[in-house]
């Protein structure tokens, strides 16, 4: 009997993120350096439609650059679907289309975003459903942000990112985003960020080996006080990407003399996402950068995580 379901395609949308705050603690011995995070999914979207294939294909689209991303094997998208066939002995296939609004290696989760969503649109199409836990589990081998895909809304994360708690948050946080033509590889901006830190000598004291989100974070999130969180957003891995690409720290400096409460990195970069007031404000601090030929978008969050749309 097959468990397929009647549907041609299964439609699934899903967030790029927010790091509000990004603490790195020590690299581990298998390579991954220990987190602590608090993440914002924010209103760009990745949808995801699945089409009954018998082999495992995909296209890419989307409003941004997407030149940069694989098609083959190596896209997390199809890992994704590769993996749930696997695991539930699915004999079928699935043909994937993309279509990206998160920057292609903007820091800000898009491949992750992808692969949630693929795990979600397959998990539907092909009738597996294997559950929101075992969901869970294979999000974590594709990837240390897939889980928070999945998930959405404002969560904690620990370990490697991956280990999800849940934020109580407030109200809607409005953001401007800076985007890049040019992408940042998260693996050199952790491995810059390492460098710095020996050169430095500024690995995280001992006695705070397990990093942590700072109060202060929770408690602006849990009041939805955007004023509060710019006092307490902050992102370790700003000062290696800000040395990968010094240009950074101008847009930073444009951003925060021109209305935005604050500004950060986002992720390894190189977006740089300002917290606005309000979305007005966020409105003009738009055209302010847009004036000064950023690249500009405007986002909002928490918004749902990976979810059936059609
Ligand atoms: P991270 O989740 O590490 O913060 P990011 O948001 O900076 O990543 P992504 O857009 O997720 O960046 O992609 C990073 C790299 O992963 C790309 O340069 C590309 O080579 C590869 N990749 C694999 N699958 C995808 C996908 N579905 N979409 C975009 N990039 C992908």
């Amino acid at each position: 009997m097959s468990l397929a379901s009647s549907e041609p395609q299964v439609r699934v949308r899903a967030p790029g993120k927010i790091n509000v705050f990004l603490e790195v603690g020590c690299r581990q011995s298998d390579g991954y350096h220990q987190l602590a995070t608090a993440f914002q999914a924010v209103s760009l979207y990745e949808d995801v439609v699945a089409t009954h294939a018998d082999g495992f294909t995909l296209e890419v689209e989307g409003t941004v650059d997407v030149s940069g991303v694989p098609v083959d094997d190596r896209n997390l998208a199809l890992r994704a679907a590769r993996l749930l066939a696997a695991e539930t002995g699915y004999g079928g296939g699935v043909h994937l289309d993309v279509f990206k609004e998160v920057p292609v290696a903007g820091g800000m989760g898009g491949g992750s975003a992808d692969a949630a969503a693929a795990l979600v649109a397959c998990d539907a199409l092909w009738g597996t459903r294997v559950g929101q836990a075992e969901l869970h589990r294979l999000a974590a081998q594709l990837g240390a942000d897939v889980p928070f895909a999945l998930k959405g809304g404002t969560a904690i994360g620990t370990g490697r990112g991956d280990e999800l708690s849940p934020a109580l948050a407030r109200g809607r946080f409005d953001w401007v985003l800076a985007v890049n033509e040019e992408g940042l590889s998260t693996p050199e901006v952790y491995g810059a960020l390492d460098r710095h830190r020996e050169r430095h000598r500024l690995d995280i004291a001992p006695t705070r080996v397990v990093p942590e989100v700072d109060a202060g974070v929770l408690q602006a999130l849990r009041a939805g006080d955007a004023a509060m969180l710019a006092e307490t957003l902050r992102n370790d891995l700003q000062v290696a990407a800000l040395g990968l690409r010094p240009d950074l720290a101008e847009t930073l400096e444009l951003g925060e003399s021109s209305g935005a409460l604050a500004g950060l990195v986002s992720g390894s970069g190189p977006t740089v996402a300002f917290l606005a007031a309000s979305p007005e404000d966020a409105a003009e601090l738009r055209d302010v950068l847009d004036a000064a030929g950023r690249d500009v978008l405007l986002a909002h969050g928490p918004v749902r995580g990976a979810r059936v749309v059609g």
